[in-house]
């Protein structure tokens, strides 16, 4: 499958905000946005105006790269959200949040998403009793994820105690290495401070 292989500092660099894709380095004084908080490349300090576009653009981007998808990934789960009912902007966020590998992550199995991603692509995790290694599933509440048992040993999985708190809407128990969907996150529950109503203007044109 193809996948961003750049600099992932760079990342959060263009869209000026953190989008914590490197685990704990995010955390911390290296944080290469704490240090550099201007935009990648020759002009990147430069003032720019931005268009009407240009904002809706770097909205879409900033929701894309934070849970880590590529363009044709994004839009296939925004077609999605256009089809359910209630907002679209809404829908799509959900969805993201829904992701088997963002739940991994939001419980505190990995310590980003791109982890999580690795970790569920190798078969280390059982939705409900059977095994899941597909990062794009869309999971629903009551939904119970834990690790193999074959997989407790592993490295992967020595250091999570307090990566992570996981928010109220999943449970996360640390000694069985097992965590659930309490609830559907609601707008409220989403960190991200993105304006998705102008990702759906974007793809409205
Ligand atoms: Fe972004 Fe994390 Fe890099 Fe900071 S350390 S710029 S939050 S990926």
């Amino acid at each position: 499958m193809a996948r961003y292989t750049d600099a992932s500092c760079r990342l959060c660099r263009r869209e000026g905000d953190k989008l914590f894709l490197k685990g704990q380095r995010c955390y911390s004084t290296k944080c290469a946005l704490a240090r550099r908080s201007f935009a990648p490349g020759q002009h990147g300090q430069g003032r720019k105006k931005v268009s009407e576009y240009g904002l809706q653009l770097r909205e879409k981007q900033k929701t894309k790269r934070f849970y880590g998808l590529l363009e044709n990934q994004f839009r296939t789960m925004f077609d999605r959200a256009v089809r359910m009912d209630g907002k679209t902007g809404e829908n799509l966020l959900r969805l993201l949040e829904l992701r088997m590998d963002n739940i991994v992550y939001r419980m505190g199995f990995a310590p980003s998403r791109a982890k999580a991603r690795q970790l569920v692509t190798h078969g280390h995790f059982l939705l409900n009793g059977k095994k899941a290694d597909i990062p794009s599933m869309t999971l629903k509440a009551g939904d119970e994820i834990s690790v193999r048992q074959s997989s407790r040993k592993s490295p992967a999985f020595e250091n999570i105690s307090g990566a992570r708190t996981a928010p109220a809407w999943l449970s996360f128990d640390e000694e069985k290495l097992t965590g659930k969907i309490i609830q559907i996150p609601t707008r409220e529950d989403v960190d991200l401070e993105v304006k998705e109503t102008l990702i759906v203007e974007l793809y409205s044109k």
